[in-house]
């Protein structure tokens, strides 16, 4: 009896995030996340299952498919009440068309059940508790990308703190989180980035427009393969503050997503800066447009997918990649064996392919803490009495944990998929 943690997914690995809280006194039931990973075919991976129709509520942290992407599988045989913030819901809406539209043959639903989903969704704010069935839920601003939110979850007689994807530094996207007041006996804590810092971000930022510049001013065509909620965004905020007279365009999906963004102003750190780029930059319509930008050098085009798995991306790269002066610019995170991270190891984008001729860089873009500020956060909980480390890869999840232990001294789990962890 008590109150239980079961880990669906994000066990130490990174993706299909799914937690399930449970208060067993009292029969409540909440769902944290419900994430969907891609395997090297880009088929899908859900996370293990649990009865929908037990569930009190599902919380969902942020859109990214490794937090929503399975969120719909709940609606197939019940309708659990389902909260995220309102531009969550709007990306998640986007982002699993999308991915249904892609893999769809391989997905247990279809369209009807992302809309039964949407149509049992309460859309609630930041920093505005409710209260679903005796359970007080709370979002928190996360930092990670517009709209994302930590969990504060009071069930039973514990507060859990749930962080979903964080980040501590503030972007033109969003502000970093808020440290000053947050408290519960149990944190859920990701860890992406558990055992590294990223670089100075201002210096990054720095490289990379000069990197940039370095490229068109001599004729040269920049490809920036982006992720398109969140990364694509940040980028041309980037450049409408630091190179508004560049002749920047976007393509892809990541124009819907910065539609979105320009509607739901109050969740955007900068919205100038959002203003300014879609003001001043181009929204690429079209094969015969798309055409039309590579024949003229010194273009700068961002575009998903941002590992180079598809989408307009490929398209261009297909296009540059065979001249020296242009440049493609990574600026996410590249899995293993995708084209994006075979191109930075062995300068071919397909094992057998001919080489990339077009220079290649990475910068580190990151939206998730590094180490210090993941300490930094967890050394900040009140009342804390118990980690739990999820979101990480293996050897990463292990490090944070013993790091925890060593500097704050409290019980620390690091659960594998499946694992259930008692918390009362
Ligand atoms: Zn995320
Ligand atoms: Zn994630």
């Amino acid at each position: 009896m008590g109150l239980r943690l079961t880990v669906l997914g994000g066990g130490r690995e990174v993706g299909r995030t799914a937690l399930l809280v449970e208060d067993l006194d009292h029969e409540r039931r909440v769902l944290l996340d419900y994430g969907v990973s891609f395997d090297e075919d880009d088929k899908p991976i859900l996370p293990l299952s649990t009865p929908p129709a037990k569930l009190t509520a599902v919380a969902i942290t942020h859109a990214h498919l490794d937090h929503v992407g399975a969120a719909p599988m709940l609606y197939i045989s019940a309708r659990p009440p389902i909260f995220m913030t309102e531009i969550t819901k709007e990306f998640a809406r986007l982002m699993i068309e999308d991915m249904i539209k892609l893999a769809g043959y391989y997905l247990p639903f279809e369209y009807p059940e992302l809309e039964t989903m949407l149509s049992c969704t309460q859309a609630i704010p930041l920093n505005k508790p409710v209260n679903i069935d005796g359970i007080e839920l709370e979002f928190l601003n996360a930092g990670h990308i517009p709209g994302s939110a930590m969990v504060k979850l009071r069930i039973g007689n514990k507060t859990i703190l749930y962080t979903g994807d964080v980040n501590a530094i503030d972007t033109r996207l969003v502000k970093g989180i808020d440290t000053s007041n947050l408290e519960g006996e149990i944190l859920i804590i990701e860890s992406t980035y558990g055992n590294v810092d990223h670089p100075d971000r201002r210096q990054v930022e720095d490289k990379f427009i000069e990197t940039v510049k370095s490229v068109i001013e001599e004729g040269g065509i920049v490809l920036i393969p982006a992720f398109a909620l969140g990364r694509s965004q940040e980028i041309l905020a980037l450049f409408a503050e630091r190179m508004p007279y560049a002749d920047v365009y976007y393509d892809g999906m990541s124009r819907k997503i910065l539609e979105i963004m320009l509607n739901y102003r109050n969740y955007i750190n900068r919205i100038d800066l959002l203003e300014k780029a879609s003001r001043l930059f181009t929204c690429v319509q079209g094969t015969g447009m798309r055409k039309k930008i590579l024949k003229s050098g010194g273009s700068i085009i961002v575009t998903p997918a941002g590992m180079l798995k598809g989408g307009p991306a490929l398209y261009y790269l297909k296009r540059i990649a065979n001249q020296r002066r242009n440049a493609i610019i990574l600026v996410s995170y590249q899995a293993r064996a995708t084209p994006g991270r075979l191109m930075l190891s062995e300068g071919v984008v397909e094992l057998g392919s001919p080489r990339v001729q077009a220079k290649v860089f990475w910068f580190d873009f990151s939206s998730h803490s590094g180490v210090s500020g993941l300490m930094k956060l967890v050394k900040s909980v009140k009342n804390l009495e118990k980690v739990i480390v999820v979101h990480g890869n293996d050897s990463v999840v292990y490090d944070f944990a013993y790091r925890i232990k060593e500097e704050v001294g409290v019980e620390v789990h690091t659960p594998a998929n499946g694992e259930t962890i008692d918390l009362s």
